[in-house]
């Protein structure tokens, strides 16, 4: 017991000490140290959560859906412990309990990364477990998105009285489908954007599956020709009606919730939210008022101001979530446009996911676009396939020379619409701070 609470002083110093050196940053360095010296750190914290402990995981949308569930637990009056800076491996996770050690928690709200849940569940129990959807995405990390779903299956079998509440659109979840499975899923969404090509999805069989409504990318009502693959009956769904500036989710045609993030995936993600609320008994007043409460993430459509000149900022990291956000932002129409790629590991090398975005959205784009970070020039590339000329392109791959001329260039009347994956995004974010 000594070494563990030594440990933990030493963890917590290293909290403090980071928090002046990298003020900005997020950090798994204390949870690393404090769960290498005590491997059972996170079990033994995790026991003394009093009341529930919700995990979200899939590839999209997870933080979003565990910030608005967190957001709704607090409006319970509960204390709701949530790892909201996003650091969703164990290690994160770790930090996270490491700066609410003292404090007692009711709630605990984990988004936690695909790949890493089993590793986490081998030291948490968790009471309830949403999954937004699967896409392959970081394919080179992952080996393939149904390899991903048997990882996650394993994790889920770690906890046998554990509620899975599923996307019941997603053929991808359907290997996670438990005795103990709720299904979410979308009956109808108004003023839905049509995407222009999709790719054919293929059933674990091999066949290829039938779609009577499709949503975006693989998320629809689908059915396997050949074996029993189909989408689930949904213990809630929701009617969706997508405005210019809020969304309306009306679940089992009785609750009405709306939030003010636009757009096909957030409605999802309130719908993810709002079913894992109602299937543990939270009133519909309480899961409006978290609603109200919840504020966007960095990085997740943002719109603020910059030198009085208006700036829109979006991450990208994967087809699905850009051509959801291109989608968007089309109906703004950018003045300007400022795209960012790096391929550090943490963004993950493999940059052929810019072939499967419709950037072909832009192609009658006349504007000039500012394209930087160590991709720069892939990015040129790749705009110049979707039809924009090489003449509208300002190639600067250094992050802050490309900042200062896009801001520059964007008149006060215009919108500056920000494109940046995750280590450009963060470049940026310290940038703006200064
Ligand atoms: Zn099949």
């Amino acid at each position: 017991m000594k070494k563990y609470e030594i440990a933990k002083s030493i963890s917590k110093l290293m909290i403090k000490g980071l928090k002046i050196v990298r003020p900005q940053a997020g950090t798994s360095l204390p949870g690393h140290f404090m769960t290498k010296v005590c491997p059972e750190f996170i079990k033994t914290e995790s026991q003394k959560i009093k009341n529930k402990t919700f995990c979200v995981t899939g590839t999209n949308g997870k933080t979003t859906t565990s910030g608005f569930i967190a957001a709704i637990l607090d409006e319970t009056g509960e204390r709701v412990l949530h790892n909201k800076k996003g650091a969703n491996m164990p290690q994160g996770i770790a930090t996270c309990f490491l700066q609410n050690s003292e404090k007692p928690i009711d709630y605990c709200v984990l988004e936690c990364d695909e790949a890493w849940l089993f590793s986490l569940y081998k030291s948490l129990k968790s009471d309830y477990l949403t999954v937004t959807n699967l896409f392959p995405d970081q394919t080179e990390r992952y080996g393939g998105v149904y390899s991903l779903a048997e990882k996650i299956k394993k994790a889920i079998d770690l906890n046998p009285d554990l509620k899975v509440i599923l996307n019941a659109n997603d053929p991808h979840l359907l290997p996670l489908e438990t005795n103990n499975t709720v299904f979410y899923g979308v009956g109808t969404v108004q003023n839905n954007i049509e995407e222009l090509n999709y790719i054919p999805e293929i059933c674990t069989c091999g066949e290829e599956l039938k779609y009577t409504k499709r949503f975006y990318a693989h998320i629809g009502e689908f059915k396997c020709p050949k074996c029993k693959n189909q989408s689930r009956n949904a213990k809630y769904v929701g009617n969706i009606i997508l405005n210019d500036d809020y969304t309306e989710v009306i679940v089992n045609n009785k609750y009405t919730f709306k939030t003010n993030l636009t757009g096909l995936y957030n409605a999802y993600n309130l719908l993810a939210a709002v079913s894992t609320a109602l299937e543990a008994g939270i009133s519909s007043d309480i899961i409006q008022r978290g609603l109200d409460k919840y504020k966007n993430v960095f990085g997740r459509i943002d719109k603020f101001q910059i030198n009085e000149k208006n700036v829109i900022i979006q991450l990208i990291k994967n087809p699905v979530g850009t051509n959801q956000a291109i989608k968007l932002i089309k109906d703004i129409t950018p003045s300007k446009l400022f795209v960012l790629l790096n391929d550090t590991p943490a963004d993950g090398s493999d940059i052929s996911w810019l072939y499967d975005t419709d950037f072909e959205y832009f192609k009658d784009y006349k504007s000039e676009v500012i394209l930087s970070g160590t991709k720069a020039n892939e990015l040129a590339l790749r705009f110049k396939h979707a039809g924009l000329k090489e003449e509208q392109f300002f190639i600067e791959p250094n992050v802050k020379k490309a900042y200062k001329h896009a801001i520059k260039a964007t008149s006060k009347e215009e919108t500056l619409l920000i494109l940046a994956n995750f280590t450009t995004l963060a470049e940026l974010k310290d940038i703006m701070k200064k």
